[in-house]
């Protein structure tokens, strides 16, 4: 039995910091399960979340947090596909309308009518959360909880991201942004066995991308960043993931784009970055948005993780240090990713 209360982050304002606060457990309505949390990441997006970033903004007050794993404690009406004690996951793309053009043609992730955890509905920064039953990664019995809790977001968006370039076996990927997606983007480019070339604005960062198997690391301040690039990778990457925070990182990277090679965007900072006509046209560049990824990918990006093949990064740290993390990545101080320990299973 879950009890009536529990502790959550809750954002009150936007740029203000979250408040630490005892709020009701909700109670999961038909199709939905509560999960106790254990762990839940941090991502960027939850600083785009807390700051109103967007165009499209949250309402406050509101639980973020979109990284959580736990345990199923209760369920809703209706749900016969889990059952108490199931270890599963909360994910950005909380639940979508099952019945759209996108819905049913496998692109959930695009759905008008989705909601997002930690935005639209409340998140993982709380002792409990509502999962759709439909819709949470079902997540292996002895999972180590604290270590797969970044695979929810940042490994599920690069696992898409990179297999949106297109890039093949033995060609090259650039990845721009080596945090909490960057890190993890490199470990499945290799696991898919694809070349990496990592692209960081921090000397610590360009470091543990090349002890997670980066051929190369090239400072994007250098003003030689791009010709690093294409000597790297001879003549341009075939596949450029770009999870920087920076506009400026997405200009950059287009020109270390190879012919006929796509750039997919996956960063979020709120801007715009010019697109030079004559050199898309000439080198038959593609640019493409990715966001998050479906059940399905992320269901294959989970059983990477689960079999050892990606390994996040993680420092563990308390709810109460959560405003404490949300500056780190502000500041571009974090490391891999911060998974905030929050209960037992
Ligand atoms: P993070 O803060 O952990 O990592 C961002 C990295 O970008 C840092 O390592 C930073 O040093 C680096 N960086 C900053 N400026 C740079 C530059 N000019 N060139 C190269 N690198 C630079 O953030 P994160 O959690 O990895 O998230 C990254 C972005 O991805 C955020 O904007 C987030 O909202 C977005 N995101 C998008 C999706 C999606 O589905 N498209 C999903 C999750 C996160
Ligand atoms: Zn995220
Ligand atoms: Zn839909």
């Amino acid at each position: 039995m879950a009890p009536r209360t529990m502790k959550a982050a809750v954002a009150h304002r936007f740029g203000e910091p979250l408040r630490i606060e005892e709020v009701p457990v909700p109670a999961p309505g038909r199709g939905e399960v509560l999960v106790k949390i254990v762990s839940s990441g941090v991502c960027h997006t939850d600083v785009h979340a807390v700051d109103g970033d967007w165009p499209v903004k949250p309402q406050p007050p509101f639980i973020p947090g979109h990284e959580g794993v736990g345990v199923v404690v209760a369920l809703g009406e209706g749900v016969d596909n889990l059952k108490v004690g199931d270890a599963v996951g909360i994910a950005w793309l909380h639940d979508a309308c099952g019945h759209c053009e996108y819905c049913i043609t496998g692109w959930e992730t695009l759905c008008e009518a989705q909601h997002d955890s930690g935005y639209s509905v409340n998140g993982s920064f709380a002792e409990y959360a509502i999962g759709n039953a439909a819709y949470v990664a079902r997540l292996p019995k002895d999972v180590d909880y604290a270590a797969m809790a970044p695979i929810l977001c940042a490994g599920v968006t690069t696992y898409k991201g990179i297999r949106e370039t297109e890039a093949r076996p033995g060609e090259w990927i650039a990845i721009s942004g080596i945090g909490g997606l960057g890190h993890l983007a490199i470990q499945y480019a290799t696991a898919m066995g694809l070349n990496v070339v990592a692209v960081d604005v921090a000397e610590e960062k360009l470091a543990l991308a090349r002890k997670l198997g980066a051929s190369a690391a090239v400072d994007a301040r250098s003003p030689n960043a791009v010709e690093e690039v294409l000597d790297a990778t001879g003549g341009g990457a075939h596949g450029v993931l770009v999870t920087a925070v920076s506009p400026k990182a997405f200009s950059q990277a287009l020109n270390f784009t190879r012919r006929r090679g796509t750039m997919s965007l996956v960063g979020l900072p709120p801007g715009d970055f010019a697109t030079p006509i004559f050199d898309v046209v000439l080198k038959r560049l593609t640019i493409r948005g990715s966001i998050v990824g479906t059940r399905k990918d992320l269901a294959e990006a989970v059983a990477f993780a689960a079999e050892g093949k990606v390994v996040p990064t993680i420092e563990r740290r308390k709810l109460e240090d959560v405003n404490d993390v949300l500056q780190g990545l502000r500041e571009g101080h974090i490391q891999g990713r911060v998974v905030l320990d929050i209960g037992t299973p």
